[in-house]
């Protein structure tokens, strides 16, 4: 096996100079594929739409060129030379909550589930065309700026519900004292059930409020979401104590006054 290349630094189209990205805006997307028919038009389509595309092959480049660049998104295909996506999404997920968008192939909607419970931000379906794909990068980037902004301090709060408790200063959930570990939209729809107590969050407000109104995935997501909340907050689903199932409509979060009732009940 001849040693794996470093990663490739795609260069700036010929006419923009050596502008940095440092402080222009210009966002940094990580596209980490191995199939040259899919990166030549993904980066062409990046460039043009004033992105600064970084191209990883393998997970070993992937690696790299996250610590060397630090992107500002990743696109993460499935099948990889050297392994899978999954295992690069679980540990950036670790250490970063940078986001990410897995390159799926069609019909495999295991992979789709499976991509969106280790922390994934959303998932693009192979074969898809680049002003899909850019427009994914669009939203899921101004989804997480404008949660990054809500999440100022000054404007934190806590919120507790039960033995659920939120702390948004430090981004934290715990269950009774112990911190769950939740991923980034898990957190963002217990904050949305959470700061609707006792009310109806309606399927459509849950998928616009933590996904995006421009979502045009399956809604079969925010039901993996719940389930995952559900597990990790030992809620059974056939008889919850924080997450109930409103039949057609929603889901909805406990109210305080209902679980002091609940608890008081022998
Ligand atoms: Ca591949």
């Amino acid at each position: 096996m001849a040693q794996a290349p470093p990663p490739r630094r795609v260069a700036p189209p010929a006419g923009c100079g050596m502008i940095p990205d440092m402080g222009t805006g210009r966002r940094r997307v990580l596209v980490v594929e191995d199939e040259t028919g899919i990166v030549e038009p993904v980066v062409a389509a990046l460039e043009r739409e004033g992105f600064t595309p970084v191209v990883a092959g393998t997970l070993e480049e992937a690696r790299a060129a996250f610590e060397a660049e630090a992107p500002d998104i990743v696109l993460l295909d499935v099948m990889l030379p050297d392994g899978s996506g999954f295992d690069l999404c679980r540990d950036l997920r670790r250490t970063s909550d940078v986001p990410v968008i897995m390159v799926t192939a069609r019909g495999d909607e295991m992979d789709r589930i499976v991509g969106l419970e280790i922390g994934a931000d959303d998932y693009v379906v192979k074969p898809f065309s680049a002003r899909e794909l850019v427009a994914r990068v669009r939203a899921v980037l101004r989804r997480f700026e404008a949660t990054s902004r809500v999440e100022a301090p000054a404007e934190a709060v806590a919120i507790a519900v039960g033995g659920v408790r939120l702390d948004t200063a430090r981004r934290q959930a715990t269950l009774d004292g112990e911190p769950l570990e939740l991923s980034r939209k898990e957190y963002e729809l217990l904050t949305l059930l959470m700061r609707n107590a006792g009310a109806v969050v309606t399927r459509e407000q849950a998928i616009e409020e933590v996904w995006d109104t421009n979502w045009f995935g399956s809604t079969k997501t925010l039901d993996v979401h719940v389930s995952g909340l559900r597990k990790k907050l030992g809620d059974d689903p056939t008889a919850p104590t924080y997450i109930h199932t409103a039949r057609g409509v929603g889901f909805r979060f406990a109210g305080a006054d209902e679980l002091e009732a609940g608890a008081a009940t022998p």
